[in-house]
């Protein structure tokens, strides 16, 4: 039984991985097994467990949208806890503003991976926190589940996802037909997987109220709000 990684552990491991990531964008050479020799002198782990938290720091930064250190395959098994620590980790050691994307996908992924995951209540009415970005509090399920449902295929123009993420899943968006931000609620009513295109149609489109209004007559679950 491995002790839990206290957020001291973690730092330490963000800030190796964020050195690498420096030296790989800066084309320097580095040598991996020192940053791992380093840290399990210092916190006691094996160094093959550090190999594998930077690549679940690679997962992270993967649901960030950014290039993860090369050579180390993101590993998306981190747990919605640790995987949300690390990015306010980067965010602090980096200086940025923490947007809080990981937590919350990374459990998207857990239920969306379940064999049967029940429909979802979903919030009626999400809570916006302010931040320095507006956020909504929703619910991973409800995302779990549209995605989950619609089988890799928009549910607007019926096609295949374009591309598969490098987690290896079909990349589509969900999409809330009566957007939060103006009372629209978090719940599979309300909510629709979408590829790339007809997501940017759905919010930009000349023709998008014909787009919103063919939708709800297509997808039965969909309820007007
Ligand atoms: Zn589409
Ligand atoms: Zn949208």
């Amino acid at each position: 039984m491995t002790e839990k990684w206290s957020t001291e552990e973690l730092k330490a491991s963000v800030v190796a991985y964020l050195d690498m990531h420096h030296k790989d964008l800066n084309n320097e050479l580095f040598v991996k097994k020192t940053y791992y020799t380093e840290l399990s002198e210092k916190f006691g782990r094996t160094e093959k467990s550090y190999e594998y938290r930077m690549q679940n720091i690679s997962y992270v930064f993967f649901l960030m949208g950014r290039q993860w250190v090369s050579g180390l395959k993101p590993a998306k098994n981190v747990g919605s806890n640790n995987a949300e620590i690390i990015e306010r980790l980067i965010c602090e050691v980096e200086g940025k503003s923490y947007i809080g994307v990981a937590g919350f996908e990374t459990q998207v992924s857990t239920f969306k991976n379940k064999e049967i995951l029940d429909i979802p209540v979903g919030i009626a009415k999400p809570t916006i926190s302010s931040g320095k970005v507006t956020q909504y509090t929703s619910d991973p399920k409800v995302k779990a589940w549209v995605l989950k449902e619609s089988q890799g295929n928009c549910e607007n123009c019926d096609s295949l996802a374009p591309f598969t993420t490098a987690a290896g899943e079909p990349f589509l968006e969900v999409h809330h037909l009566k957007r939060l931000a103006d009372g629209g609620s978090d719940r599979i009513s309300n909510a629709i997987a979408l590829c790339p295109n007809c997501h940017r149609e759905f919010h930009y489109g000349q023709s998008k109220l014909e787009k919103i209004n063919a939708i709800y007559a297509k997808v039965p679950r969909l309820i007007r709000e």
